[in-house]
């Protein structure tokens, strides 16, 4: 039984290294097949997909009008010529959508927001946060599954030696005029990249306003951090775009060095931060429960140590 990894390059590449970690890992997912999206403006980037060792890749290119539902019908297509006892995807908003609807019509099981692949036994066990991330579950794969991952961090990695075979698929054939995307504005966003950070500087409704997190962002620049935020900050005051959201309902990360400011901890906000290596707070109020899961805790007012932690690192 093989395994099908469906995603953009960067999602398959990311994929190959959290499912090739160990030769256990080897024995049960191989042979790999995968099914690459490449949008018509970034066509170059299959080159390092190519030399995985996948047993067949699917090229599937999309544009701003080609629809989940078009993309969906592909994948089922490519599902049909073979069976596949595991389809991985990253879990980002689209491939929830596409790979929920694609597990569906294959009577498949869906793992969303996987953490890790281990094997136990010979057989695959995933690893996922529940409870706002208070407790990590182990899921044993009794039969076959979609798993969406999160992000993994993984170093890339070679699946097999074989020579990869490419056919690549004609997505007009999968319209079936159901749904048709007559325009696609882009939302507006930052060049920030919090899930690759190894530092992140974060902030919360402890900053009075919006012209205050110029502070931060100084901070951040001279750590060689990126600044991510709690959600009252992208959400409800909007003082920064969504991909600085972090927790729960926004990114996971897993830096190696998080940096809480006026941030104060409640566990929608822990569930984002989980797999941080080292946590620090600054925090004005004692008993913040940011506390709890902090390595390092400083009980200040970040409009006065900020600015000298700033002068500090500026010397
Ligand atoms: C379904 C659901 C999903 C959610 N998802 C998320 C999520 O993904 N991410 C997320 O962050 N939240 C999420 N939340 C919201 C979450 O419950 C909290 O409301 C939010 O995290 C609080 O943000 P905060 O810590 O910035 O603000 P607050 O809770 O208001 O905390 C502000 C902190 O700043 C400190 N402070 C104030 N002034 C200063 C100062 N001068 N110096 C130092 N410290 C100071 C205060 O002591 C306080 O601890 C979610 C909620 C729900 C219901």
């Amino acid at each position: 039984m093989a395994s099908l990894i469906i995603g953009y390059p960067n999602e398959i590449i990311e994929i190959a290294g959290a499912i090739s970690k160990s030769k256990d890992h080897a024995s049960i997912f191989k042979p790999y097949y995968a099914v690459a999206l490449i949008h018509e403006k970034e066509e170059n980037q299959l080159q390092e997909v190519k030399e995985l060792g996948l047993t067949k890749l699917y090229v599937l290119k999309t544009t701003d009008k080609t629809s989940t539902q078009q993309l969906a019908k592909a994948i089922l297509d490519v599902a049909s010529n073979q069976s596949y006892k595991y389809i991985f995807a990253k879990s980002t908003k689209m491939m929830k959508e596409l790979i929920s609807y694609v597990a569906q019509k294959l009577d498949m099981p869906l793992s969303p927001e996987t953490n890790e692949i281990i094997v136990k036994d010979s057989k695959p066990v995933l690893t996922r946060s529940i409870m706002a991330g208070r407790v990590i579950m182990y899921q044993e794969i009794m039969d076959s599954a979609a798993i969406l991952l999160a992000s993994t961090k993984s170093e890339a990695s070679k699946l097999d030696s074989v020579q990869t075979e490419i056919e690549e698929l004609d997505t007009s054939k999968y319209q079936d005029g159901s749904i048709r995307i007559l325009e696609r504005k882009e939302k507006e966003r930052s060049a920030v990249k919090l899930e690759d950070a190894d530092i992140i500087v974060s902030v919360g409704r402890g900053f009075k306003s919006k012209d205050d997190l110029k502070l931060a962002f100084e901070l951040a620049d001279l750590l060689n951090a990126q600044v991510g935020c709690s959600r009252p900050i992208a959400a409800d005051l909007k003082w920064l775009p969504e991909e600085h959201w972090v927790g729960l309902s926004g990114k996971k990360v897993r830096p190696k060095i998080y940096l809480a400011i006026g941030i104060s901890g409640q566990p929608q906000h822990i569930a984002g931060i989980n797999n941080a290596k080292t946590i620090i707070a600054i925090n004005k109020d004692p008993n913040a429960p940011i506390f709890k899961y902090a390595d390092y805790g400083v009980v200040a007012d970040l409009y006065e140590l900020i600015p000298k932690l700033i002068e500090k690192l500026k010397k």
